[in-house]
């Protein structure tokens, strides 16, 4: 049996994060190989959600597990719809790690999507479900959370994280036995 493995996630310094993914169009054994991964990736790094891109791989995929004891879902080719309200959330970013910013965005979201089998599914999410459809779903259009943000919230988190990684690091490997940290929340 195959060992799944704990990827290395990608930092704001690496390209990758900004382009677009592609489109999941095969439902095949290599994709879930890359869902175990993610998934592992995920839960080592104490993440909500990852998208592929994170991990280096341009297809329009995540997964997400928001602790409300569901489990991990696996979303393919997210379409994001019928937004409503407005709901401001302290957002992070496993790949802009260790800073946390106050986000506005809709409260309300529908998400129509493909599973890992490829069928379609239709969720109507609210508040931190909801942050999540977007946060990933953006990710997928290599759009980061700060860029959502108010425009000087923005730039401290930039300076913040170019000061963070000034030695050129773009990646990291979370470890699954490190220390949970004081006041931790979970990243997207
Ligand atoms: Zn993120």
């Amino acid at each position: 049996m195959r060992d799944m493995a704990v990827l290395p996630i990608r930092l704001f310094g690496d390209p990758v994060l900004r382009e677009k993914g592609r489109p999941v169009t095969e439902f095949d054994a290599a994709l879930d190989r890359l869902v175990e991964d993610m998934v592992e990736t995920m839960y080592a790094a104490r993440g909500a959600g990852l998208a592929a891109p994170q991990v280096g791989v341009l297809k329009r995929m995540f997964v997400y597990d928001i602790g409300d004891g569901e489990g991990v879902h696996v979303v393919c080719n997210p379409e994001l719809s019928d937004y409503a309200g407005e709901w401001t959330y302290e957002e992070g970013c496993l790949s802009l790690p260790g800073v946390y910013v106050e986000v506005e965005r809709p409260m309300e979201v529908t998400c129509r999507f493909q599973d890992e089998r490829g069928d379609t599914h239709e969720v109507r999410a609210e508040e931190l479900l909801g942050r999540v459809f977007q946060h990933e779903t953006d990710h997928c259009d290599g759009i980061w959370f700060v860029d959502r943000a108010e425009k000087s919230k923005r730039r401290a988190a930039l300076r913040e994280l170019r000061r963070r990684f000034a030695d050129g690091t773009t990646q990291w490997l979370p470890d699954p036995d490190r220390p949970r940290a004081d006041h931790e929340e979970a990243a997207l």
